[in-house]
């Protein structure tokens, strides 16, 4: 025995992340060295004993995990904002504290939000296809070929064009309210969000930090389906969120409007949102994430439907942002094993201790 914490860290997270452990002369650092997800028989022998566990998104922090690392276990570290594959009541029974990433990743995540909303409207998904299959020459400009609604505000130089813009946001927190400066840039004139809790000091503080919206909402789902012209999944995933884009949320969507999922895949319905996009009661959707990924085949309804848009989970993939995950991470995993204050820990406090 040296005397020393043992740190489970089961990816490869980069140089400086992992410099940060190293550099701590107390902490024996075990990684899993490949650039591939650990085995999970690897993680559960190599945690026995361990004050500390480094997971990335999706790895389950269950009883079994817990109970492999034995009465030492102090910390898990996820180097993710969502942290839905912890067991958080197990955590909270155990007195294991739990480090997340937020706020490094809420601009990066804000981006490929936007980008979505305007690659769904502006059929990107499909137009793409066509000059990448060589078809370009098959399909000649004509004047309404291709057009889609505009998630922008164009002006009095176009009486026909829409003179506002409504926003929905479910779920108001520092992604959707990163997308939403974005959007603001583009006119959006106006917001409705949904919370879990009375936000009317929120919806204040957002008008006056941006003037030119006529009016900022806290709705209800049904409300915020009706009302938006793009629709923005930025909730947590888990339990609570699951299926909150279904059947009934989609009907009640304007048929023009748009969905953007960049929050995560369990949250949106995909056999609810294909049947959507093929009968067309809405006009398209954008999505960073999709339930059971990355098991997404060719032949998956939503990969088939024309409009929708479906990138493969990279809302944090800049290497700035990811970076700056990491380090995060390590230096959570740290600050848990030697007792300190993390630089971002998840407030187990609401999942009473029965020890
Ligand atoms: P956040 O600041 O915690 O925002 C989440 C918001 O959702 C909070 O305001 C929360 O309100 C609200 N909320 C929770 N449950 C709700 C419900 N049932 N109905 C309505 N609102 C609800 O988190 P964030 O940093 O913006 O991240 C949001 C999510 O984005 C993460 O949880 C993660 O799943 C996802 N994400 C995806 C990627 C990607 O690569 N695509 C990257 C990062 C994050 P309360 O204050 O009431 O809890």
């Amino acid at each position: 025995m040296s005397g020393k914490s043992k740190v489970v860290v089961i990816r490869h997270i980069g140089d400086e992340a992992l410099g940060i452990i190293q550099a701590n002369p107390n902490i024996d650092l075990v990684l899993w060295k490949e650039d591939t997800q650990a085995p999970r028989s690897w993680i559960l022998e190599n945690i026995k004993g361990a004050s500390g566990i480094l997971v990335v998104m999706g790895e389950p922090v269950t009883r079994e995990l817990v109970d492999a690392a034995g009465p030492s276990l102090k910390v898990v570290s996820t180097m993710s904002v969502g942290y839905e594959h912890v067991d958080q009541p197990l955590l909270a029974q155990h007195k294991i504290r739990l480090g997340f990433t937020p706020d490094v990743l809420t601009e990066a995540v804000a981006d490929i939000t936007v980008m979505l909303a305007f690659m769904a409207s502006r059929n990107v998904g499909e137009t793409l296809a066509i000059v990448q299959e060589g078809k370009w020459s098959t399909v000649p400009w004509s004047p309404f070929l291709f057009t889609g609604p505009q998630l922008s505000i164009s002006g009095p130089s176009n009486p026909s064009a829409r003179t506002r813009l409504t926003a929905g946001f479910l779920g108001f927190g520092r992604i959707a309210q990163a997308t939403l400066h974005r959007l603001i840039a583009f006119g959006v004139t106006d917001v409705l969000f949904t919370a879990r809790s009375d936000s009317s000091k929120v919806s204040q503080e957002i008008l006056d930090k941006y003037p030119t919206l006529h009016s900022v909402k806290q709705a209800s789902n049904d409300e915020l389906a009706a009302g938006s012209d793009v629709v923005f999944v930025l909730t947590p995933g888990g339990k609570e969120t699951y299926h909150l884009v279904g059947e009934e949320f989609l009907k009640k969507m304007k048929s023009n409007a748009v969905l953007v999922n960049t929050a995560r895949g369990t949250c949106v319905d995909s056999d609810a949102l294909a049947k959507a996009l093929k009968e067309k009661w809405i006009w398209a959707a954008g999505l960073d994430v999709v339930e059971g990924e990355p098991n997404i085949s060719a032949d998956h309804p939503l990969v088939k439907e024309p409009r929708a848009v479906i990138l493969p989970h990279i809302g944090s993939a800049t290497t700035e942002t990811r970076v700056g995950m990491a380090t995060r991470a390590a230096r959570n995993i740290v600050a848990g094993v030697l007792g300190e204050k993390m630089e971002a820990e998840v407030d187990l406090s609401r999942f009473k201790s029965t020890v």
